[in-house]
């Protein structure tokens, strides 16, 4: 065996993502203690659990007391029911046809919109011949023109499942559009419409068991749309849909990203900092070199305008981003030196660096794309009870700690 293949791996790079599994599944605790009995909660996990780590995030989901998980692909479901989750697992988002034999062995339940795929569906159902039923889920767009069949497919849809003794409907839900904005007259609508379709369904005895139209942002601001689950993603990671939209109180961010300090150097008035040496700086000072960059997730708009902390000061990114490093000023009375910690992205509001957020203000978008676009080079250390109990990184894996 060589060297190479006989050496222990884990992921100690200085740059990392904390993940505060204690934080998550509070959120998921303060949700559930929101929502009616009746209500089930969907974590939406999709998406690695928006950049947070989807295995350690989906389980700890469960045992907070979400009752089903959402992703976006079939990929996504395999990847934890590989892990031993056994919860229902909704994929929220269209698949191929080659895709609906895979969703359906590993137990997906796939959502329908529109003839072709239910075809594609009803054709690997009876290809498998499984005991049960295959479970599949009815999307309608109810206004949001996106993905999603009209209400009158909707019927027709249903009407076919229900003819059909390979397949069972499980559920039917919408997607609301705006519902992060509270003046917004379409969410009244939208529900309008949902609610229509679904007195028509009751009609025909059509009705499944799962009916849901509520993201985070309704699930916040509207209980009157709660149906019988609501699917919730940003808030559970401790984010706000939108800055009209609060959390419920106690809800607390769930990632921080943290790195260390690679390099001290100094500057002399008039030196030219990064790529095309956009930052040129006006007196003589210390500079130090930060091992994150675009390729992490952390953006290159933020050349120039974003920052970092450390030791209770605040470090001004100088210069472009590079695809691997960042520079930042360190303020002439901060002690840093080669291995001081640096926080990327806080947490906690007493911490100087930006949240989410912040970060995501400073460059026009949501919260959303920031942690999302959190990239997999970034290993993910899981904090429970103050210590490290797992880290995930491209090169390991998953690798949990007893
Ligand atoms: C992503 C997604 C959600 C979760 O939205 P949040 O705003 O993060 O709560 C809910 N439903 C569908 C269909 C989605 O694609």
């Amino acid at each position: 065996m060589s060297a190479v293949e006989g050496t222990p791996f884990v992921d100690r790079r200085a740059t990392r993502a904390v993940i505060d599994l204690d934080a998550f599944a509070n959120n998921v605790r303060l949700v559930r203690s929101r929502l009616a009995p009746r209500v089930d909660l969907m974590a939406v996990v999709k998406a690695n659990a928006y950049g947070h780590g989807a295995r350690l995030i989906a389980r700890t989901a469960i045992e907070a007391g979400a009752s089903d998980l959402g992703v976006a692909t079939v990929s996504e479901g395999v990847q934890l029911r590989r892990f031993g989750i056994t919860a229902p697992i909704l994929i929220l988002g269209s698949i191929t046809s080659e895709e609906a034999e895979l969703a359906l062995r590993f137990d997906l339940t796939v959502t329908i919109a529109d003839d072709l795929a239910l075809a594609a569906v009803a054709r690997a159902a009876r290809g498998i011949g499984g005991t049960q039923p295959a479970a599949i889920q009815l999307k309608v767009d109810s206004g949001m023109r996106r993905f999603g069949a009209s209400p009158e497919q909707a019927l027709a849809l249903a009407a076919t499942i229900a003819a059909d003794p390979h397949l069972s409907l499980s559920g039917i839900f919408s997607h609301f559009a705006s519902a992060d904005d509270p003046m917004a007259t379409s969410t009244r609508e939208q529900g309008e419409r949902f609610r229509a379709l679904l007195n028509e369904m009751t009609e025909r005895r059509l009705t499944p068991h799962r009916i849901h139209i509520a993201n985070s942002a309704a699930m916040l601001t509207a209980t009157d749309r709660h149906e019988n689950l609501v699917r919730s993603g940003i808030a559970l990671y401790g984010l706000q849909p939108s800055p009209r939209v609060p959390l419920f109180s106690g809800m607390r961010p769930v990632m921080g990203l943290r790195s260390q300090v690679a390099r001290v150097f100094s500057l002399a008035a008039g030196d030219a900092v990064g790529y095309g040496g956009t930052y040129r700086a006006e007196t003589a000072g210390r500079a130090a070199l930060i091992p994150i960059g675009y390729a992490d997730g952390y953006r290159r708009g933020l050349s120039n305008r974003g920052w970092m902390a450390a030791d209770g000061w605040r470090l001004p990114v100088i210069g472009r981003v590079s695809m691997d490093q960042t520079i930042v000023a360190i303020p002439p009375e901060a002690s840093l030196t080669v291995g001081s910690g640096v926080s990327v992205m806080a947490t906690d509001p007493d911490d100087l660096a930006p949240t989410a957020d912040t970060i995501a203000d400073l460059l026009e978008t949501i919260s959303y794309e920031i942690v999302a676009g959190i990239s997999a080079r970034v290993p993910r250390h899981f904090m429970r009870g103050g210590n490290v109990v797992a880290i995930e990184s491209i090169e390991t894996g998953l690798v949990e700690f007893s």
